[in-house]
């Protein structure tokens, strides 16, 4: 089973003491942070390089960019510094319109971007645009193979819950079950006014891609990766909630890159081979 060497939510406090974000981290060079973790900022610096290093010592894959570069209506910000990514955002999006989703329960006014080929909706508000531009360095930096990036089409954050968590709720016996984000038809929605790391990123589109390869979340029994599920454990505690679950959060491990992938080879040889296959 992956344990909790794979990834963890810290928290980092810059100079003055403020807690200025939430991240997906794993300690390299031994050992991993637990769950809330309050770390520094050199510390934050320190994994991030890390992580990009190991990153890049993985296979060459296409990034999203390199997936995309060639549709040349498509802008982008200057760089992933915040600034830059905010000034884009600034120029290049759409007048707020009153939309309403098919997952949640009431119409929303949402502006958006396209960034790179993904139309990206977000609330008109500070908050709206940060979670966007937090999506949008997720994109830019995630270096995810192109076919996982090519099943998603729109990221949509919404201020409002899944109109469907009472149903999982009760699906997963887990009565306070609040949905992060879901993906479905190409579409990755992030709910409740909150942000979607890189790595829940990977594991939407993950559903996306299931969808788009099978018609169905669930990886066919007749599949390569059908077919690993009946030799290998689930790959998380999540992924054993459902057959596609456990194909999302394979599609994440693979997609997170670095040790996190290097481990789910290690860990779970058929399903590697599978998820590659897949998006190679
Ligand atoms: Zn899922």
């Amino acid at each position: 089973m992956a344990g909790p060497s794979i990834g963890t939510w810290v928290k980092v406090r810059n100079k003055s003491g403020r807690m200025t974000a939430k991240v997906l981290a794993k300690k390299y060079g031994g050992g991993s942070y637990q769950q809330g973790e309050v770390i520094t900022q050199s510390e934050y610096r320190s994994f991030q390089k890390k992580r990009a290093e190991a990153i890049a010592d993985s296979e060459p894959r296409p990034s999203p960019g390199n997936a995309v570069q060639s549709d040349k209506k498509a802008s982008q910000p200057k760089s992933n510094s915040r600034k830059d990514v905010d000034d884009w955002m600034t120029s290049n999006e759409s007048p707020p319109k009153l939309l309403k989703l098919k997952t949640t329960n009431k119409p929303e006014k949402l502006t958006s971007v396209n960034y790179r080929g993904y139309q990206i909706y977000y609330p008109p508000t500070s908050k709206g645009r940060e979670n966007a531009a937090f999506a949008i360095n997720a994109l830019a930096t995630g270096n995810f193979p192109e076919k996982l990036t090519k099943s998603t089409k729109r990221i949509v954050f919404t201020d409002q819950p899944n109109k469907k968590d009472e149903y999982w709720a009760k699906k997963y016996n887990r009565p306070n079950f609040k949905s992060q984000a879901t993906g479905g038809d190409g579409i990755v929605h992030v709910y409740n006014g909150g942000r979607i790391p890189k790595s829940t990123m990977a594991h939407e589109m993950g559903h996306n891609v299931a969808q788009s390869l099978w018609g169905s979340f669930h990886p066919p029994e007749s599949s390569r990766y059908g077919q690993a599920q009946k030799k290998e454990p689930p790959v998380s505690k999540y992924g054993a909630s459902a057959p596609g679950e456990d194909f999302a959060e394979a599609v994440k491990l693979y997609a997170v890159g670095g040790e996190t992938r290097k481990a789910f080879r290690l860990e779970f040889p058929l399903k590697y081979q599978a998820v590659q296959e897949l998006l190679e």
